[in-house]
C-alpha cells in the first residue's frame, strides 16, 4: 500500500463506518470506526494545538488502553514520530529513552501497577532537556481533545496532506531480550504494509473480533494487533492494561473474539491456569503465537484445546516492522507448528554463513537476513548500529540461527549469541528445549549455557514444573538418557517457579546465564 496510516484508516472508516472498531473492556470502552476516526481527529487537532510538528518526537507511556490506540493514529495523521515507550521502564531506561530520541511532548499514564510515573518524569525531567510538555492521560486527556477544538479542520487536512508514506513515523525500542535496547525508526511504509500482509495471511475481515493481550508499546502490539486489524475493518479487544490470563479467557468469551495473539508463556499460562475449563473458546479460528520460540507441543495444544485452528507462528523482529516470515492457514499442520513459515509476500530472506556472509547450503543452519519493504529506515541516530545491521545491498542481518528448507520454510534454530558450544559440538537450547517439552510434567524449559573449564560451556535448564507436579533431577536425566545425545543433556538443573523475562514475555537468557553463573560459582565455592 503506497499511502500513510491515515489515509488507510480514512478507507476504512469509509468502507466500515459502523462496524465496532476498538473495545477495551478493563474501562467499558466501546468505538465503531467511525467514533475511533472522530477522536482520533480530536486528538490530533489537540496535538497540533501543542505545537507538534511533522517528525516532532511525541512518546506514549502507558499500558494498553484505548487512548493509546487514539493516540496512536492521531500521531500518525499529524505526522509526528511516536516513541514508544515500555511500561516497565525504570528511570535510568526512561531517561535514555527520552533523550536518545529527543522527546518534545509526553503522553504517560499516571502509574501502572507499584509505580508512579509522574514521580519518574520529574526525576528525570532536568537530564532531558527536549522535553518540553508532558500530560497525563488520567487527568488531561479530555482537555487534549477539547484544546484541539481552536485549531480548524483545514490545518489538520493540510498536515496530513504534507505526509509522505515513507515519512519516519515511529522509534520501536527492541526488547531488550539481549542487552540495551535499540531504536529502530519505522516509516508509514515499513508498519502499514506488514500490518495489511499479516491480516491477508489471517483473512481478516470486519467479522473478525480480535483479542490483543500484547502491549501496544510493541510492535506485536502496534502492528500485528492495531495496524492488522484497521487495515481489515476487524474490530480491537483490549481485554485489560496488561496480560492477565483470567482477564483474557472472559474477553475471548465475552467478546466472542474470533483470533488471539500471545507470545509463549502467555499461552502456557492461559492453558494452566485453574480456571481454563470454565472458558468457551468456540469463537476462536485463529491467532498468532510469536516473539520467541513456540514450543511444538503448546502449538498443538492451543490447537486442540482453544479451538484456533488456524493458529500462525509469526517470525520477526522489531528492526523489521515485525514480520518476515508466517505460517499460512494453508500449510499442513506439522509444518505449521514445527517451523515459523514461509517468507511473506514483497520480501525475500537469505540463510548465509555469519562468518563468511557466503549463502549456506540449503537445510544448513546460518544467520536469517530479511530484504525488503519491511526493513526500518535505521537506528534512530546511530548511524554505526545501522551499518552494523544493513548491509550496502538493503540485507538486514538478524542475529537469528534458521534453516531454509527445498519448500521454502523458515526454522529459528535460535540466537546466534545463545547458541551453546560444548566441547566443540554445538547444542542449540532450543532444541533441547523442545525435548523437554514433551515430559509431561514440564510446564516450560529454558536452556542455556554456562561457562565450564572442562567443555568451555556445559549445558543448563531452568524448569518450571507443571502445577502440583513434583520434579527431580533424576528423573528428567533418566528422561534424556538414551532419547538425546549425551552432550545435549543438561549438567545443571534449576526448578523455578518464574523466569527473568521483559514486559513482553520474553525470556532474558543473559539475566538467566548471571545469575546461573553467581549461583553456581557460589556452590563450587562451597564445596
Ligand atoms: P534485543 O534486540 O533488544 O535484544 P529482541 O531481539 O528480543 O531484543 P524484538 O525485536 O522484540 O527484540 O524480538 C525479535 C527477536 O525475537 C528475533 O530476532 C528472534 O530472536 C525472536 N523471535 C521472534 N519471533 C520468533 C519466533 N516465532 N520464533 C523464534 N524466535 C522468535
Ligand atoms: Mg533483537
Amino acid at each position: 500500500l503506497g499511502e500513510t496510516i491515515g489515509e488507510n484508516l480514512r478507507r476504512t472508516v469509509e468502507r466500515h463506518g459502523d462496524r465496532e472498531a476498538l473495545v477495551a473492556c478493563s474501562q467499558g470502552f466501546r468505538a465503531s470506526y467511525r467514533q475511533l476516526w472522530e477522536l482520533t481527529t480530536q486528538a490530533a487537532l489537540g496535538l497540533l494545538a501543542l505545537g507538534v510538528k511533522k517528525g516532532d518526537r511525541v512518546g506514549l507511556w502507558s499500558p494498553n488502553r484505548y487512548e493509546w490506540v487514539v493516540a496512536q493514529y492521531a500521531m500518525a495523521r499529524v505526522g509526528a514520530i511516536l516513541v514508544n515507550l515500555n511500561p516497565a521502564y525504570k528511570t535510568s531506561e526512561l531517561e535514555y529513552a527520552l533523550r536518545q530520541s529527543g522527546t518534545g511532548v509526553l503522553l504517560l499514564a499516571k502509574g501502572f501497577r507499584q509505580t508512579d510515573y509522574r514521580a519518574m518524569v520529574a526525576e528525570v525531567r532536568p537530564q532531558c532537556p527536549e522535553l518540553k510538555t508532558s500530560l497525563v492521560l488520567d487527568e488531561d486527556w479530555a482537555g487534549l481533545l477539547a484544546q484541539g477544538a481552536a485549531v480548524s479542520a483545514d490545518t489538520l487536512a493540510e498536515r496530513e496532506a504534507s505526509l509522505q508514506f515513507d515519512d519516519a513515523i515511529n522509534i520501536q525500542y527492541t526488547s531488550g531480550t539481549t542487552g540495551f535496547p535499540k531504536g529502530a525508526t519505522l516509516s508509514h511504509h515499513n508498519v502499514l504494509n506488514n500490518g495489511f500482509f499479516i491480516g491477508e495471511t489471517l483473512r481478516y475481515g470486519p467479522e473478525d473480533r480480535v483479542c490483543i493481550p500484547v502491549p501496544f508499546y510493541h510492535c506485536f502490539g502496534m502492528v500485528i494487533g492495531n495496524l492488522a486489524c484497521t487495515s481489515h475493518g476487524a474490530c480491537m479487544v483490549i481485554p485489560a492494561e496488561a496480560f492477565e490470563p483470567l482477564a483474557v479467557m472472559e474477553a475471548v468469551q465475552a467478546e466472542r473474539c474470533t483470533s488471539l495473539y500471545g507470545v509463549p508463556t502467555m499461552f502456557i499460562a492461559e492453558l494452566d491456569h485453574p480456571r481454563f475449563g470454565e472458558f468457551d473458546f468456540r469463537s476462536l479460528r485463529t491467532g498468532v503465537m510469536a516473539g520467541s520460540p513456540c514450543p511444538v507441543e503448546v502449538m498443538k495444544n492451543v490447537q486442540a484445546r482453544m479451538n484456533m485452528r488456524e493458529v500462525t507462528i509469526c517470525y520477526g523482529m522489531t528492526e523489521t516492522s515485525p514480520v518476515s516470515t508466517q505460517s499460512s492457514l494453508e500449510d499442513p499442520l506439522d509444518r505449521r507448528v514445527s517451523t515459523v513459515g514461509r517468507v511473506h509476500p514483497h520480501l525475500e530472506v537469505k540463510i548465509v554463513d555469519p562468518e563468511s556472509g557466503a549463502v549456506v547450503p540449503r537445510g544448513t543452519a546460518g544467520e536469517l537476513c530479511t530484504r525488503g519493504y519491511s526493513v526500518m529506515l535505521g537506528y534512530w541516530n546511530n548511524p554505526e548500529a545501522t551499518h552494523a545491521a544493513i548491509d550496502p545491498a538493503g540485507w538486514m542481518h538478524t542475529g537469528d540461527l534458521a534453516t531454509l528448507d527445498a519448500e521454502g520454510y523458515v526454522k529459528i534454530v535460535g540466537r546466534i549469541k545463545d547458541m551453546i558450544i560444548r566441547g566443540g559440538e554445538n547444542v542449540s537450547p532450543r532444541e533441547v528445549e523442545e525435548f523437554l517439552h514433551t515430559h509431561p510434567g514440564v510446564s516450560e524449559a529454558q536452556v542455556i549455557g554456562v561457562p565450564s573449564e572442562k567443555y568451555g560451556e556445559e549445558v543448563m535448564a531452568w524448569v518450571r514444573a507443571k502445577p502440583g507436579v513434583a520434579l527431580t533431577e533424576a528423573e528428567l536425566e533418566a528422561f534424556c538418557k538414551g532419547r538425546i545425545a549425551t552432550f545435549k543433556i543438561p549438567r545443571y538443573w534449576k526448578f523455578v517457579d518464574a523466569f527473568p523475562m521483559t514486559v513482553t514475555g520474553k525470556v532474558q537468557k543473559f539475566r538467566m546465564r548471571e545469575q546461573s553463573v553467581a549461583e553456581l560459582g557460589l556452590q563450587r565455592a562451597a564445596a
